[in-house]
């Protein structure tokens, strides 16, 4: 099976190609097999995509919001029409089951183009009365925006990004994950098929070195970066050096407390959603779920029974739920943590180990007895790895919860609804859940606190880091001065 893209890029409203760049293989993870190729972006390509975004942007901004809103609403619905198409190029270029594809990446590609486009034409300023003077404001673009993705979402990313930054009448120039560069090329492509001038709305390939120098380029104005907290670090850094404005959607180890009064079979749904799907390749999982000690073993025999309804397998056949690891170099790190697991004395339930098959498939695996010190309880693994922990007391599990450096997410079930409230108005994390877990509709805000991020993507929350308000004075009368 071959899928390769039409070219490595996107600038200016077509497809480019430059071979003179470092060539990236694509990898389909259900195999192993090299599926297509395409070549990360010479300094000729940035610069290409730079100017062109600089321009476009001019014209795009120049448009009525109306305008704009009613090409990103076309586009979302283009994407609809192709939602199976674009979910079978998903799980190639990411390994997860079209089973979630088909309902999560593409339609929620959609759903941001959708209600970004529907509020492009509410970004209003405010008039404020000073006497018979006033100020009015104005709600206006940054300019050009990097979008800089990680690999578990490629086709949402692309949009979560893409869809406020066009609304508010920005540029953006997209760099996917080289693991999988793909689906942003569809998205480029529905874009401008819908409407977007050229120029508005670019991707280009390339590893680290090429987000880099988007990072600090003077054309640049904005950088949303989704990804680790390593590389968040080092990208805040390097925009903060030259002033620009950013949007860091990082790693987490999310709690997820389990009452010993929760409905027992929501609580492991919750659990097996926020650390199986995609793999466990999301970062607002909740790894360290913390269960009541009266109900540990009952939860823990409840839940590996569950499990075996895992379907692994050929991630396009629609009856299975569970795929490969996007990378054996992904694959190899949650086998190390899931090794580090078993030295460090947890007490392995079920998985723990590759499966003999093609691929990089990891057995869904559960640890129980984890203590708050071990590894696979303090470090993002972004893997198929639930860490289970004991927990007895209220106050103790919220300070158990907190204690950590990330704050993406967290989670609560217990059906003493102010109990829910209570512990989750404690706990340090930017999108939270009470009897449910990883929910992310579009309406909601979602980003972290402390080192999982700064700012919000999607709901009205996303404007404010896509735009910024100029204000004017304007005075009705003469201008006093001192002489
Ligand atoms: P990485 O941090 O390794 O990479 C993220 C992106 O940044 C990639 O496109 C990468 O390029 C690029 N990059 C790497 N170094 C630099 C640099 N110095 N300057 C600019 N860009 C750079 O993350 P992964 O791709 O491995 O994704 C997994 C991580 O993403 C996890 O920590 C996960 O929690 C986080 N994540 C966060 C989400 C959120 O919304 N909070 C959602 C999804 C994932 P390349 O890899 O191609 O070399």
């Amino acid at each position: 099976m071959q899928l390769q893209p039409t070219a490595s890029h996107f600038i200016d409203g077509a497809y480019v190609e430059d071979t003179a760049g470092t060539k990236i293989d694509i990898i389909y993870p259900a195999t192993g097999a090299v599926i297509g190729t395409v070549h990360a972006a010479t300094p000729a390509i940035i610069d290409q995509a730079l100017n062109s975004a600089k321009a476009g942007q001019k014209v795009w901004a120049a448009m009525t919001a109306r305008d704009r809103g009613r090409i990103l609403s076309r586009a979302a619905a283009m994407i609809m029409e192709r939602n199976h198409e674009l979910s079978v190029l998903e799980t190639y270029d990411t390994g997860k089951p079209y089973q979630e594809t088909s309902v999560a990446d593409a339609t929620s590609g959609a759903d941001a183009l959708e209600y970004f486009g529907g509020l492009a034409a509410t970004l209003t300023g405010e008039h404020i009365p000073l006497g018979e003077d006033w100020v009015y404001t104005v709600r206006e673009p940054l300019g050009v925006c990097v979008g800089i993705g990680a690999w578990n979402y490629p086709t949402q990313i692309a949009c979560w990004k893409g869809a406020p930054a066009l609304a508010c009448g920005n540029a953006m120039v997209f760099k996917p994950s080289e693991t999988t560069p793909m689906c942003a090329l569809k998205v480029a492509e529905i874009l401008h098929e819908a409407g977007v001038p050229a120029g508005v709305y670019n991707v280009i390939q390339g590893m680290g070195e090429v987000g880099a120098a988007l990072v600090t380029d003077p054309r640049v104005d904005k950088v949303s970066l989704t990804g680790s907290v390593p590389t968040g670090k080092k990208v805040y850094a390097a925009a903060a050096s030259h002033m620009k404005h950013v949007t860091m959607e990082l790693g987490g180890k999310s709690p997820l407390i389990v009452f010993e009064d929760a409905d027992i079979e929501n609580a492991i749904g919750g659990a097996i959603n926020g650390n199986f799907y995609s793999s466990g390749q999301v970062c607002s999982n909740g790894t360290r779920v913390f269960v009541h000690k009266d109900i540990k073993e009952t939860f823990l025999a409840r839940l590996a029974e569950r499990l075996q309804n895992a379907k692994l397998g050929d991630p396009l056949d629609e009856s299975v739920n569970f795929g490969p690891m996007v990378s054996e170099s992904q694959m190899n790190i949650v086998l190390g943590y899931i090794e580090q697991g078993k030295a460090g004395g947890a007490r392995l339930i079920c998985g723990g180990e590759r499966l003999d098959m093609p691929g990089f498939f990891l057995a869904p695996t559960v640890f129980a007895d984890v203590t708050d010190d071990m590894v696979i309880a303090r470090e993002e693994i972004f893997g198929p790895v639930m860490a289970v922990l004991d927990f007895e007391d209220e106050a103790e599990v919220i300070a158990r919860a907190n204690d950590t450096q990330f704050g993406l997410s967290a989670g609560v079930f217990t059906k003493d609804l102010s109990r829910g409230h209570r512990v989750i108005g404690q706990l340090e994390a930017g999108s939270c859940f009470i009897n449910s877990y990883n929910d992310a509709p579009v309406e909601a805000p979602f980003g972290g606190v402390k080192a999982s991020g700064v700012g919000r993507e999607n709901s009205k929350e996303a404007i404010q880091h896509y735009s910024q308000v100029k204000s004017v004075y304007v005075r009705m009368g003469d201008v006093e001065a001192a002489y």
